[in-house]
């Protein structure tokens, strides 16, 4: 910053503009070069780590400088955001988002409380409004922005624990299938309740909850004086996509006056799809729902979702009046104040990150990228189900998939963790793996709005060449 402003801690409008352009040159570049990218640099990473390992400075740097040293350190990372990536569940970034976080942030205003910006207050309902509106989620409904789909589990159980169970936890029992989420456990886990009160049912052939098994469990929970309030199902697992049977599930649930949760962080958004809607059948009787727009929405991280169907329950669990707040305390019906359905009081103004770029390119342009990449990964299904050596256990009901090598002799596990490495190795895609039913598998998750026909065929060629050339050679 130059020497002449007295106060640096607002720059001129100068230096704003100078600053500004600096930014968003270095995120053009950034975004531009991503098709060229390798799929990760990790070389130096965590020297460079060790760099920025150092005390807070006295003096402050040129804005050049500082930037530099940004550009740098996310250089030397997994390119999470290319066209590449497609281990875990990628969620691309969309350039329009991270606009509006820096809109967000550099207005800064109080969104959590109606009566401080009553229109941007607003947008947040809105937003809201528009996800619930995929699941056909009546007027009453509400909902909350969170960080991400672990929080929105979380305060799910909370307001599921307070609309069944009160103040008494002590025989309360949570069921979540086995393949489902860490989260879903977790969340129980943070809520209060012991290991034995969340029970993980078995999954069947499909890696599916076993909605009999489950049954089975709450009629014996029950047999033995426990109080079964929660089940959360999965409308695509993280691991391979799989969909719970939400609706038999679901009557189960309100058989025995349980709260039905389905976490859709993953499989949500593909609502938006014909093909999406059929699979996910019984959702829009669900209790609450979970969504993660930084992934299937292609958002940047930072935003996940907790939709309620009956407001008043969430709002219950979490609104607990503070004299320091009564000039704000004002429910208004119509513009929700976020902060007493959510733990949060003060957070960053999220929901622009999804209204921005919904204005932008409309509801239609998230649809065909979602239709896109259920087609992209039935792609990858074909080609490397038909290809020799190739195990694919699992048909994948959205764009996660896992499959394996069985080479001629040798260990199988020991081979495919060989092949993830070369695959990986060629610099062009990124998977991971994962283990199902005590096997070691690849998996591939076709997600980014980056990644398109000419990169999931060049995947294709990447992982049967890697297979080819290591199986050719003694184990
Ligand atoms: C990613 C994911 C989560 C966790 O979401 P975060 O945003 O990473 O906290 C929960 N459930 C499912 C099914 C997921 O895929």
């Amino acid at each position: 910053m130059s020497g002449s402003n007295p106060y640096p801690l607002e720059p001129t409008a100068e230096e704003m503009r100078a600053m500004g352009h600096a930014t968003v040159g270095a995120i053009e570049r950034f975004i531009d070069g991503l098709p060229f990218a390798g799929a990760a640099d990790l070389d130096g990473a965590f020297e460079l780590a060790g760099e920025l390992r150092e005390r807070a400075p006295e003096e402050g740097m040129p804005f050049e400088q500082v930037l530099d040293r940004v550009v740098m350190a996310s250089q030397k990372a997994v390119n999470n955001s290319g066209p590449g990536f497609m281990a875990y569940i990628p969620g691309g970034g969309l350039y329009t988002s991270a606009l509006a976080d820096l809109l967000a942030g550099g207005f800064n205003r109080y969104v959590t409380f109606a009566g401080m910006a009553p229109a941007l207050a607003q947008i947040e309902s809105t937003v809201l409004r528009w996800l619930c509106d995929i699941f056909d989620f009546p007027q009453a409904a509400r909902g909350v922005l969170t960080s991400g789909g672990s929080m929105a589990n979380f305060s799910a159980v909370v307001a599921a624990r307070q609309a069944k169970l009160g103040e008494g936890l002590a025989e309360g029992m949570l069921y979540t299938s086995q393949e489902s989420h860490a989260s879903c456990a977790k969340a129980g886990y943070l809520a209060g309740f012991s290991k034995a009160q969340v029970r993980l049912v078995p999954t069947d052939d499909a890696l599916a909850m076993d909605a009999d098994a489950f049954a089975a469990m709450v009629a014996e929970d029950r047999a033995a004086g426990r109080r079964p309030f929660m089940v959360t199902a999965t409308a695509g697992t993280t691991n391979t996509g799989a969909i719970d049977p939400i609706a038999r599930i679901g009557e189960v649930a309100r058989a025995n006056d349980m709260w039905l949760h389905v976490d859709a962080a993953y499989g949500g958004p593909f609502c938006l799809t014909p093909y999406g809607r059929a699979l996910f059948a019984g959702i829009d009787r669900a209790d609450s729902i979970t969504l993660d727009p930084h992934k299937a929405f292609f958002l940047p991280y930072g935003i996940g979702a907790l939709l309620v169907r009956n407001g008043t329950q969430l709002h219950d669990a979490h609104h607990v009046p503070a004299g320091y707040l009564q000039d704000l305390d004002l429910e208004e019906d119509l513009v929700p104040n976020m902060s007493e359905y959510s733990m949060e009081l003060s957070r960053s103004f999220r929901g622009l990150k999804l209204w921005l770029p919904v204005q932008l390119h409309g509801m239609a342009a998230f649809r065909s990228a979602l239709e896109e990449k259920l087609e992209l990964a039935r792609y990858i299904y074909d080609e490397i189900r038909d290809a020799p050596g190739f195990e694919v256990p699992l048909k994948p009901a959205l764009t996660a998939m896992a499959f394996r090598y069985i080479p001629s002799s040798g260990d199988v596990n020991a081979f495919n963790q060989r092949l993830l490495d070369r695959i990986n190795a060629s610099d062009r895609i990124f998977l991971s793996s994962t283990t199902i039913r005590d096997q070691f598998m690849i998996r591939t998750c076709v997600v980014s709005h980056r990644t398109h026909h000419d990169r999931v065929e060049e995947a294709v060629r990447v992982v049967k060449a890697a297979a080819r050339d290591l199986a050719g050679r003694p184990a």
